[in-house]
């Protein structure tokens, strides 16, 4: 049965129906049986733990958002809740499951023609599919609306895809990767299916991460890569259609980002209450009570507001602006946090064993992906003032 975090201070877990609720509570013994124990380990190794795609997909993740594969009638907020116990646990983890569900099937789902969303979402939410999504370039970051070089060139009913990728989620491992390259002949933005073992696609792995270390990100080449008009995203026309996945995926981090303040938080608080200084636990230290209190404060001020983002997708009220700000400010206060948790546990902080280190290095990767925050302050920016300050 479901039991509310207690680090849900104001219970907004209470909007869930009975439904969600058990889906998390499922959601949540699936994680702390077969992904807590081996986060720590995998996280020094810069591995992904075998399997952990398959069981993920047992606890029907990559299928809650999208019309042909949701078990049963959900929310958008229940959807947030399944960010947040992710990232709670592990933000890689809740990472794979972003680019899966999110940013992959999110593709398919938003631009997809129906033929494309029936071939493809069903076994990408059974994990048969694995699946990556790239934008980003070596050359072109913030700017991949106007800036990218990746180039499709019609060429019969085939298109040639030419170009780079950076930072590629899953890209190591996945059987398709969305790309996004500019057509050569309207220079807007359009996006592929592009199946891994096309020839001419190669992915290779990028070391040396400090931060998300369990999820694979990869350098990609594309070189005269051949794919069929069939594989084009019907519904891709411009970065507009682009920023629509994004739009869904930005508030996906933002919740993640309090799963991930949550994580550390609830460490700090255990650890708080075990360790003993000055002949006494040091909860029971002002100065302590202080940093758990902000950081509480953080987590239930942020809580409120991807909920209220949440609840304005089902209401079909939310913008572009409003999933920026919401993950902007979360991942802001998120950082703040995982610093404060990370001082309460002292020496023990900066160890592996007592998970805070994880979480702390852990926000530096959500605080920049997906928009960076300059980028969606200037998204709310353009919003509030009606002047797009971007170039
Ligand atoms: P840059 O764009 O070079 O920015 C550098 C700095 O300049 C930033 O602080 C930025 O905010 C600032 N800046 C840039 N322009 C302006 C401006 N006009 N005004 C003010 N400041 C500005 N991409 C994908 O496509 N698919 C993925 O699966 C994926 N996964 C990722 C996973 C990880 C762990 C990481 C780190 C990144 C991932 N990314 C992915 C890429 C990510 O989205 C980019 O890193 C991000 O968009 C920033 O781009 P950049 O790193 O090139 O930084």
């Amino acid at each position: 049965s479901f039991e509310p975090l207690v680090s849900d201070f104001y219970d907004y877990a209470s909007l869930l129906s009975d439904e969600e609720q058990a889906a998390l509570a499922r959601l949540r013994a699936h994680l702390e049986t077969a992904v807590k124990p081996v986060v720590n380990e995998h996280w020094q190794s810069a591995t992904m733990p075998e399997g952990i795609m398959p069981g993920l997909a047992s606890t029907g993740v990559f299928g809650f958002a999208w019309e042909e594969t949701k078990p049963f009638e959900n929310s958008a907020v229940f959807r947030g809740f399944v960010a947040l116990e992710l990232a709670r646990v592990d933000a890689s983890v809740a990472t794979l499951v972003g680019v899966q569900n999110g940013l992959a099937m999110g593709s398919i789902s938003v631009t997809g023609s129906p033929e494309q969303r029936a071939e493809w979402l069903p076994r990408m939410a059974a994990g048969e599919v694995v699946g990556a999504f790239g934008l980003t370039e070596p050359l072109s970051g913030s700017d991949s609306a106007q800036g990218l070089r990746t180039v499709a060139t019609r060429d019969g009913d085939e298109w040639v895809l030419n170009g780079s990728k950076r930072w590629i989620g899953n890209a190591t491992v996945s059987d398709i990767t969305v790309i996004w390259a500019k057509d050569a002949a309207d220079g807007q933005v359009k996006g592929f299916i592009v199946p891994t073992s096309t020839p001419g696609y190669s992915a290779t792995k990028i070391q040396g991460k400090q931060s998300l270390r369990i999820v694979q990100n990869a350098d990609i080449t594309l070189e005269d890569v051949r794919v069929p008009e069939s594989l084009r995203l019907q519904g891709a026309n411009s970065f507009r259609d682009t920023a629509k996945v994004l739009r869904l995926t930005r508030a996906e981090v933002a919740w993640a980002a309090v799963g991930n303040s949550i994580g550390a938080y609830e460490a700090a608080l255990r650890y708080a209450k075990e360790r003993v200084q000055f002949g006494k636990p040091i909860a029971g230290h002002q100065l302590i009570q202080d940093l758990l209190v902000k950081s509480m404060g953080n987590i239930t001020a942020s809580l409120g507001m991807v909920v209220r983002v949440s609840q304005m997708l089902d209401d079909g009220t939310q913008r572009d602006e409003h999933s920026a700000l919401a993950k902007a400010f979360t991942t802001a206060r998120m950082r703040e946090t995982v610093a404060w948790c990370r001082e309460v546990l002292g020496g023990n902080g900066i160890v592996l064993d007592y998970d805070v280190a994880r979480h702390f290095a852990d926000a530096e990767a959500l605080y920049s992906y997906e928009g960076t925050r300059e980028m969606n302050t200037l998204i709310v920016g353009r919003s509030l003032t009606g002047a797009a300050a971007f170039v």
